[in-house]
């Protein structure tokens, strides 16, 4: 079978992985001339411990087992299974976590709650102020600026992936063929279109009535911090966007806590992860409104490093780098993907919102099987 993969981020990498892995040959069509868009701009987090039970959590353990299998295959990802620290400072944010860990699926994500003292022994970074933390063994990181291209260089070597860059696909022509911006016609025996948060031109005319929308995060990068930070590390600004901590304690939270202004403003929550190089990625805020600011404004920024600041006991090194990014999200946030044949034999696989990165090999694997690949 000959596949035709359209859009080189996270996802359709993912989808030619999993073509290639079953004997298929894949002809791999990306507009620039390597992934730009949100998969080499989010944090390389594998994030499996505030999704919702259900169909969510089952689709982010099942990638997360995937990836660790593809990250010994391909170390130029560079997984690692870090685990996370969702630190709490007060009672109100601790029994959010500890509601967390009573939780059916609690052992699954491998949630434990941690005093200060044993969330040190974990991270002995975190030298600041906090009193505990929730622990999620499941958790993980991947290497988001290069985790596209070490695929890419596995994925030729097997010699039955084609990849051309600086192409964009413009139309479907036929049954299962697209036409792109050369004028070159690709056949194949099925299409996959991983276009991302692209979603006028070519993905309107295909699918005008797409239950997804666009969200934009600004982003951070510092040089590096001159020693491990061996776990990812959150805040409790965290427990109110991720939909398994949803209940009393956290209703609770959000009655008698109000986020600081600037975090409720830019809809903010602190995630940190250690890059190899030592720097710390660091994020995020969220805004789903467009137009979309065409620039990064400093005070989230401002805000994350007073938050760093007192979970590290340090200060920030230099911040190196600051970006914006967009993904697809779902407007029905609990679907996992929106997958859907736009003619016969082309399918849109598109809308996994900020679980994207974490997701992306169980989407595609889901995808495989469906197709009967
Ligand atoms: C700042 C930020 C942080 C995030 N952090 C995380 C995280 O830590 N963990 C997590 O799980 N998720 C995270 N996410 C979400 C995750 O990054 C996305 O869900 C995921 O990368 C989407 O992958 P994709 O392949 O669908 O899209 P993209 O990576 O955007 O790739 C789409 C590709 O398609 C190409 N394309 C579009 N149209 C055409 C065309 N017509 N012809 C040819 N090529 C085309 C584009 O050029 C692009 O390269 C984050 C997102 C952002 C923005």
């Amino acid at each position: 079978m000959r596949v035709i993969v359209v859009g080189a981020g996270v996802l359709g990498t993912m989808h030619a992985w999993h073509a290639v892995e079953r004997g298929h040959e894949v002809r791999h069509i990306e507009r620039e001339a390597e992934a730009r868009g949100a998969s080499v701009r989010n944090f390389g987090q594998i994030w499996v411990s505030g999704r919702a039970g259900g169909e969510e959590l089952a689709t982010a353990l099942r990638a997360r087992e995937l990836w660790e299998g593809i990250g010994a295959r391909v170390p130029g990802l560079g997984f690692r299974a870090t685990g996370s620290l969702t630190v709490v400072r007060n009672d109100a944010e601790r029994a959010v976590a500890e509601a967390a860990t009573r939780r059916p699926d609690a052992a699954a994500r491998g949630y434990r709650l941690l005093d200060a003292e044993r969330a040190r022994a974990v991270n002995p970074a975190l030298r600041g102020d906090f009193t505990g933390a929730l622990w999620c063994e499941r958790d993980a990181a991947v290497e988001p600026r290069v985790a596209q291209l070490a695929l890419k260089e596995a994925l030729l070597a097997s010699g039955r992936y084609t990849y051309l860059g600086g192409r964009e696909v413009r139309e479907v022509v036929g049954g299962r063929a697209v036409r792109d911006d050369h004028g070159e016609t690709h056949h194949g025996d099925a299409v996959i279109l991983c276009t991302g948060a692209w979603l006028g031109g070519l993905v309107r005319e295909l699918a005008p009535d797409l239950p997804v929308r666009r969200v934009r995060l600004q982003m951070m990068q510092t040089d590096p911090l001159g020693e491990p930070l061996p776990t990812s590390v959150a805040d409790a600004d965290s427990f109110r966007y991720y939909p398994a901590y949803r209940g009393d304690a956290l209703d609770a939270l959000d009655a008698g806590q109000a986020q600081a202004p600037t975090a409720a403003a830019h809809k903010m929550q602190l995630l940190m992860v250690q890059r190899a190089d030592g720097g710390l990625t660091i994020g995020d805020t969220h805004e789903y409104r467009a137009p979309f600011a065409f620039d990064t404004v400093e005070e989230p920024y401002e805000h994350l490093t007073g938050v760093v600041e007192a979970i590290l006991g340090r200060p920030l090194p230099r911040i190196r780098r600051r970006w914006a990014g967009v993904y697809a999200q779902c407007t029905d946030t609990a679907r996992v993907v929106h997958r859907r044949q736009v003619r016969d034999g082309v399918w849109l696989v598109t809308g996994p919102g900020g679980r994207g990165m974490t997701c992306a090999p169980a989407i595609a694997e889901t995808t495989a099987n469906e197709l009967g690949w």
